[in-house]
């Protein structure tokens, strides 16, 4: 078996549809695929008719932004049920946040003499998500910057002058909407949220006390010393661990599709919550 749980599609900050990203797991032998695009479920809705033609499994799933003291967190959602109504509202919220971040960001673009910013971003968002990848597109297109990376870092990155603050709700409201919609609530690449050992550790417990059963331990091919700490974390906490690549293009020569080094030993598998059971 092949898994990969966290990656994102044209329905929020990837550039593969969809359907493009079931043709490229199946080329990739994905068994089981979640596909999680930020703050809605979309891109799984969009799937799940040719993943079923194509007999992969797809797991029900979203990247959630939320805030923890201060810090933005990404939770995953996976194995939630896609109709619960209070889930589907909170990420409506989410995504007319980010509208209103969008508007913000475009008047900050004005101010540059960076003109019609949002226009040119409104054709490609379907009227769903918006994020900041959307404006560093623009910004590479207008020869701005040369890269993503440095477009966050230029321009979009907290402290720099296209930066909106967003008033996420709170880890703990978002956790409930996820075990509401009887989903697992993962925490999305905990090593880059830039925190000390004992600030992300308080975090884990009220994630935990708030209902959270999984944090991403693997998000690349190779072991690293953020995996082994992240593994460690699991063991301690009896927590279960998931893995994802977080794959958003196919241009991004470090990180595709499936590509992940095995759970470390000891790891409980966050698919063993699955209501399903993942296809041996
Ligand atoms: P948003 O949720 O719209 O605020 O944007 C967050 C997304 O931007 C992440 O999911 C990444 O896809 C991307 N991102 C964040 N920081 C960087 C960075 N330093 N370089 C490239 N992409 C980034
Ligand atoms: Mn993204
Ligand atoms: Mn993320
Ligand atoms: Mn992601």
């Amino acid at each position: 078996m092949k898994i990969d749980l966290h990656c994102h599609t044209t329905a929020s900050d990837g550039t593969l549809t969809p359907k493009q990203l079931i043709d490229l797991a199946v080329d990739q032998e994905i068994t089981t695929l979640a596909i999680t695009d930020h703050d809605t479920t979309a891109g799984y809705e969009q799937a799940y008719d040719y993943a079923k033609q194509n007999e992969l499994q797809l797991i029900v799933g979203t990247e959630i932004s939320c805030q923890w003291r201060g810090h933005t967190i990404h939770i995953v959602g996976l194995d939630c049920e896609v109709d619960n109504a209070v889930l589907q509202a909170g990420l409506k919220q989410n995504r007319l946040k980010r509208w209103q971040r969008a508007y913000q960001i475009d008047q900050k673009c004005k101010a540059l003499k960076l003109d019609g910013v949002l226009d040119e971003i409104m054709p490609l968002t379907e009227d769903e998500m918006i994020g900041r990848n959307h404006f560093a597109q623009v910004l590479i297109d207008r020869n701005k910057v040369k890269s993503q990376q440095q477009a966050f870092d230029k321009y979009l990155k907290k402290g720099k002058p296209l930066y909106a603050e967003v008033d996420w709700p709170s880890l703990q409201e978002v956790v409930g909407w996820i075990t509401g919609a009887k989903g697992i609530a993962v925490i999305a690449h905990p090593h880059q949220y830039k925190m000390t050992s004992n600030k992300l550790n308080k975090m884990i417990e009220d994630f935990m006390e708030a209902g959270g059963q999984a944090l991403e331990v693997v998000n690349q091919p190779r072991p690293s010393a953020d995996q082994i700490g992240m593994a460690e974390r699991t063991v301690r906490f009896g927590l279960y661990a998931s893995m994802g690549s977080d794959f958003h293009r196919p241009e991004h020569t470090w990180r595709g599709l499936g590509w992940l080094a095995p759970l470390p030993y000891k790891c409980q598998p966050v698919w063993q919550l699955f209501k399903s059971p993942v296809a041996p």
